[in-house]
């Protein structure tokens, strides 16, 4: 029976390790979404059963859950040296002569790669098992990611086959661009600034404490060199075959060079066709192929002699700029847009330039008229990074910012820490009302059927709503004799409006458009609080104690409980039959046996996933944190609780807990 588990155990790892690898390395999944997921539980199920085969190397590992406060400093075994730069063919040649002269008369073989543009990682595997993961640091010592790591699907926990000894593996972990512009939009749904680029966003992702976070994000990692002391293959090329059939991710842009031109010509073809890839590059990496090469050309004091870094110039082109505007978004605050003279850019039409904010404008000092640089990265649109100032017309002025709400000309407001301006008339500037009833009907919300951005314009310009609560009074004989609506139009509206109020309450909540209470945090406070009396009449201390809410989002949701406006909006919701409370039916199997307990879980359990544990307290009404204090209730401890947590439940005179404890306690 054992046997048959242990087996069965493996076997499911096997097959979803496999699913991984190809859905995320080769792109080519053979199995269906739902399919995988039935497995992943399955096995996950069989883990918490019989945890004497729990493995932290298993694919249910892959969703995270492990919190890092501390990341710890590694010295790396061998150290991460930088690339020497060069930004002419000139400068290739040059490297060609030096390292002919080293290495006399013998021929030389290149291999040409992208540099792919995100953070580096060396990642140790022993007898096949990822051990380590750690950041290049400043090249000698690193900080130890593992945890966060092993959430990236691409990068293997085990690997396939036995073809090398203990090796390092490095690479760039990086954030495609899908996945970069997928997230910024989340990020603008909840009134959040978005992130800047790819890159430092990669790199920021491998220092986030909550490792479940990681896992949410789409990060890949493309391998680039092995190090072993005992290499079985004989050129750079190889190894990296080698690597690949062990399951690692290696770009197919790859290519041996035999000469200098085909160097040259690798170069060109990429200069113009990066813009196709999927993730950012900045330039071209060409390394000597041979390993007994590589020995001998070695070091200098900051990187090898056998490679070299061709860097592209940034995609840049220089245009007028003629006129800064300023929009106003949903939650008012203020973004400056260039409007230039239109001009090519890496195959587009470019007319419009982020300016980011007031600072910005300020450190570049652009100015209407001037001649200004512009680039394109992974932002939604392209952006200005300097001004031609050989071009400035004599009687230029600087930049004023506004002082005033392009749309409502109230005075604007800039936080102290926000690098943004803001229009504070929320319920009195048209794009703030039109942009909240936009938020409101939009899919991931209250997916209203058949309204569009452009009808809750109009809706609102004819004064039929003011509000999003106004939507639910609308009457088809008022729709119908508007401008392009036909009685099948209206009648649609009427319809999804209906329809929306049955629409569960954590996508209320995420509809009501609270700034910082986006889709993933909606879904918290809603399932922690049930019901929106519950949370708007939370105090701060409450709020901040849900795990995952932090200052920031409990002083937003505070702001807007206060406000008689939001409570009255949300009085009539009520009273049209908008689902403002968790419904029965997904309380299902839940209690309110620890309401008002808090717990912090550490270590491994013998009946729970920890994750599972955590889901078992909420629902029964507790609350988990993540660390100690006077706050905490009780800690429930599992095998390998960390010291340090032991020590301070102690002192602290808080009563630790075991498993079984906690199993009874809920009955
Ligand atoms: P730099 O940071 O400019 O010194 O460039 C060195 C960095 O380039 C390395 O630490 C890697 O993270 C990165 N890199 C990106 N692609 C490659 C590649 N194909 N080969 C080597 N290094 C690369
Ligand atoms: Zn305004």
């Amino acid at each position: 029976m054992i046997d048959n588990i242990e087996h069965r155990v493996k076997k499911l790892r096997d097959e979803l390790n496999q699913h991984n690898y190809n859905y995320y390395v080769l792109d080519k999944p053979t199995i269906s979404d739902y399919d995988f997921d039935l497995k992943l539980k399955e096995l996950e199920k069989l883990e918490a059963e019989y945890p004497e085969f729990s493995d932290s190397n298993s694919p249910t590992k892959r969703v995270g859950g492990e919190i890092t406060k501390n990341f710890n400093t590694v010295v790396h075994k061998n150290r991460m040296y930088s690339l020497d730069n060069s930004y002419s063919k000139e400068d290739i040649l040059d490297w060609e002569k030096r390292i002919e002269k080293n290495l006399g008369s013998e021929e030389v073989e290149f291999v040409c790669e992208l540099k792919y543009d995100g953070a580096s990682i060396n990642l140790s595997y022993e007898n096949g098992i990822l051990q380590r993961a750690v950041t290049r640091g400043d090249g000698y010592q690193g900080d130890d990611v593992t945890a966060n790591i092993k959430t990236i699907r691409s990068i293997p926990l085990v690997l396939k086959g036995n073809l090398i000894d203990d090796f390092e593996i490095r690479g760039e972990v990086i954030l495609p661009l899908d996945g970069f512009k997928k997230m910024n939009m989340e990020r603008i749904e909840a009134g959040e600034d978005p992130y800047m680029n790819p890159r430092n966003t990669a790199s920021g992702s491998l220092k986030l404490q909550d490792s479940a976070e990681v896992a949410k994000r789409p990060l890949d990692c493309l391998l680039y060199q092995v190090v072993a002391a005992k290499n079985p293959n004989k050129t750079h090329f190889e190894a990296l075959e080698m690597a690949q059939k062990l399951g690692f991710k290696i770009p197919t842009t790859l290519k041996i060079c035999s000469t200098i031109d085909d160097v040259f010509s690798f170069i060109d073809h990429w200069d113009t066709r990066r813009f196709d890839l999927p993730y950012e590059t900045d330039g071209v990496v060409i390394k000597v192929n041979s390993l007994a090469q590589q020995d001998e050309l070695g070091y200098t004091a900051k990187s090898p002699r056998w490679a070299i870094a061709y860097k592209y110039k940034a995609e840049q082109v220089s245009t007028i700029l003629k006129e800064i505007t300023y929009q106003v978004g949903r939650t008012g605050a203020i973004t400056p847009v260039a409007n230039l003279e239109p001009v090519q850019l890496a195959g587009t039409v470019v007319k419009r330039a982020s300016l980011h904010n007031a600072d910005q404008i300020e450190k570049l000092d652009v100015r209407i008229g001037d001649t200004v640089f512009v680039e394109k990265g992974g932002e939604i649109i392209p952006k200005i990074v300097g001004v031609d100032l050989s071009k400035r017309p004599k009687d230029s002025e600087p930049t004023k910012y506004i002082t005033h709400c392009p749309d409502c000309d109230t005075e604007l407001v800039r936080a102290e820490g926000d690098a943004k301006h803001f229009c504070p008339n929320e319920y009195g500037c048209p794009t703030q009302i039109t942009g909240r009833i936009q938020h409101f009907i939009s899919r991931k919300a209250m997916n209203i059927d058949g309204l569009g951005s452009e009808t809750v314009e109009l809706l609102f310009k004819e004064g039929l709503i003011h509000n999003y609560a106004d939507l639910y009074e609308l009457k088809e004989e008022q729709i119908v004799p508007l401008e392009r609506m036909a009685e099948k139009s209206a009648k649609n509206i009427i319809e999804g409006i209906k329809k929306s109020k049955e629409v569960p309450f954590e996508k209320v909540l995420f509809a009501l458009g609270i700034r910082f209470v986006g889709e993933t945090v909606a879904k918290k406070l809603a399932k922690y609080f049930k019901s929106i009396d519950n949370l708007l009449q939370a105090s701060f201390e409450e709020l901040i104690s849900v795990d995952e809410i932090g200052d920031i989002i409990a002083k937003s949701i505070i702001n807007f409980s206060v406000n008689p406006i939001n409570i009255e909006l949300i009085d009539r919701l009520k009273l049209y039959g908008v689902q403002m409370e968790v419904t029965a039916e997904s309380q299902i199997g839940k209690t309110a046996i620890l309401q008002g307990k808090t717990f912090v879980v550490s270590g491994v359990f013998a009946h729970f996933e920890r994750n599972d544990l955590k889901k078992s307290i909420e629902d029964n009404g507790g609350k988990v944190a993540s660390s100690i204090s006077k706050k905490t209730d009780y800690v429930v401890a599992g095998d390998n609780m960390g010291p340090s947590k032991r020590t301070k439940a102690e002192d602290l005179g808080i009563p630790i807990i075991s498993e079984t404890d906690y199993l009874k306690m809920i009955g």
